[in-house]
């Protein structure tokens, strides 16, 4: 039964299957872990209904992490102040963005197809402006226009300041491409308009880019050096979320542990001047001060950074929610080693045994990857008894993906067969459903602080919404409370996915 469900996944994202306490969440619901929804995927962006019929219409659709849904609420607004206004349907507009990512090979393919789903359009409209934006045009930068010849503009995710430019160029009959990286570029000074947004829940960019050397990944290479985002800045977009009637914030990411600002520039160590750095600790405590109502997220945390600093920051405020995604990605040693994460086995159940011990009954999630080069039988075994050792609430499972230019493309052989590769991530897609299963048991007869998102999915007489840990809940809709209110509620049952229950 649940294998239906993911090979429905897999119709979306081949190599990917998300498991959310279980697939089902994502198809009854279609409101899975913030930081990289499945249901999102290719969604496309409006900001306000056309009203100006002179003004030019933008489509924009996204794919990817949070963070590329982020970007382009940012790119909405540069493209705002010009006058844009954003549509729904892309046989109606006069500039078409598609922001992509580039994680793992089934991402870009799913791209181009949907590329070639614009070319009728630009038959229709030869005026009209087909751009790609994000990790894949940053990957590609010029080749993008050999390659698909329906493409205009190439703009890479630190350049998106110079699209009004770029559009300018291709008005003028050239094709432009600016994939430049940014050692100082946060977009700290826009506000980003907040596009398809629920008016509950928003996700705040803290930093760009990457400083780690993952060898499986791409992204140090498509979003540049790691920089943070100035803390004030932060903190005054929490604020006016809050003041619109938001109640949650999602800080985002590549590694928020290693956030660091010192006064006027980000610090280069933390022995300089102590007392002016502002660790990531420090940033959410910053935050959560914005309002004891504004609940607090954040992703993606990283074993080897993850402080217990940050994990006593939680304790303390009750609105940081207790819950961590931390990726493991394999259970192994040696292919940790091979893979660069710059952690073992020992030192990830040392981080694993702290949140247990600082805050009991924290919700954590995590990504595997299986069949990555040379991982053996036995290896693949010590990720399963890891899941075991941990029991994760939800996790993100994919095949190992070669990418061109990472350091594992370069330094060793992609040699676990497909065969074997999905093999073993059916293992672990089982496991998982195991252990999602039974952490919402455990959460049976216990009263939850759900924060309301809305109506299910699947009947406007039930609401639903997130507990502390990041579990759905549904419960009848209830006169006195609305989205956006909390509410207590009684977990009475469970399907594979979701609490159920009623507000008390
Ligand atoms: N920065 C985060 C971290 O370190 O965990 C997340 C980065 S990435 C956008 C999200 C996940 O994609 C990774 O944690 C990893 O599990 C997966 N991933 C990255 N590169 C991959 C590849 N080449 N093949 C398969 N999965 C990959
Ligand atoms: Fe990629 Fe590793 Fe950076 Fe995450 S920490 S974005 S997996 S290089």
């Amino acid at each position: 039964m649940i294998f239906e469900n993911v090979t429905k996944c897999h119709l979306k994202s081949k190599n990917c299957v998300f498991l959310q306490s279980n697939i089902e969440v994502m198809l009854d619901f279609a409101i899975t872990d913030k930081t990289h929804d499945e249901s999102r995927q290719g969604e496309a962006l409006i900001l306000r209904p056309a009203g100006d019929k002179a003004a030019r219409k933008l489509y924009i659709e996204s794919y990817g992490c949070a963070m590329n849904f982020s970007d382009s609420e940012i790119v909405a607004s540069i493209l705002s102040e010009q006058g844009f206004e954003t549509t729904g349907d892309f046989n109606q507009a006069d500039v078409i963005f598609i922001n992509t990512c580039s994680i793992r090979e089934n991402a870009e393919q799913r791209v181009r197809n949907r590329l070639r789903e614009f070319t009728i359009a630009k038959v229709k409209n030869p005026g009209l402006v087909v751009g790609v934006l994000g990790c894949m045009a940053e990957r590609l930068k010029a080749k993008f226009l050999e390659e698909e010849k329906l493409v205009d503009v190439v703009v890479g995710p630190d350049a998106y300041r110079d699209l009004p430019n770029l559009i300018g160029k291709v008005d003028e009959g050239q094709k432009a491409v600016n994939v430049l990286l940014s050692r100082e570029e946060t977009y700290a000074d826009i506000s980003p308009v907040r596009l398809n947004s629920n008016g509950i829940n928003a996700f705040v960019s803290i930093m760009r880019g990457c400083d780690n050397m993952c060898s499986f990944c791409v992204v140090p290479f498509t979003r540049g050096r790691e920089r943070s985002r100035e803390p004030l800045s932060i903190v005054k977009e929490c604020t006016e979320l809050f003041n619109q009637g938001y109640r949650e914030v999602t800080l985002l990411g590549q590694n928020v542990d290693s956030y660091k600002w010192k006064g006027g520039e980000e610090a280069s160590t933390e022995s300089d001047q102590p007392g002016e750095v502002v660790n990531f600790a420090n940033l959410l405590a910053m935050v959560a001060q914005v309002d004891p109502e504004l609940r607090v997220r954040f992703s993606t945390s990283h074993p080897k950074d993850i402080t217990d600093e940050v994990l006593y920051t939680m304790k303390k405020y009750d609105n940081i929610c207790n819950y961590i995604h931390l990726p493991i990605q394999s259970g192994n040693s040696r292919v940790l080693e091979l893979m660069n994460r710059t952690y073992d086995r020992e030192w990830y159940i040392n981080r694993i045994d702290a949140i247990r011990k600082i805050i009991p009954d924290c919700g954590i999630s995590t990504d595997v990857i299986t069949g990555f080069c040379t991982e053996t039988e036995e290896e693949h075994q010590d990720t399963l008894s890891m899941m075991d050792y941990v029991q994760y609430d939800y996790a993100y499972m994919f095949m190992y993906s070669e990418r061109p230019g990472t350091l594992a493309a370069k330094r060793y052989a992609d040699d676990i067969p497909e065969a074997v590769k999905s093999q073993r991530l059916k293992e672990v897609v089982a496991k998982q459903r195991e252990h999602s299963y039974t952490r919402l048991q455990a959460q049976l007869g216990k009263v939850q602080r759900v924060l309301i998102e809305g109506f299910s999915k699947k009947s406007d007489k039930d609401y639903c919404g997130r507990n502390d840990q990041n579990a759905m809940v549904v419960f009848p809709v209830n006169e006195n409370y609305k989205p956006g209110q909390y509410v207590n509620v009684l977990v009475e049952r469970t399907t594979t996915a979701t609490l159920i229950g009623v507000v008390i």
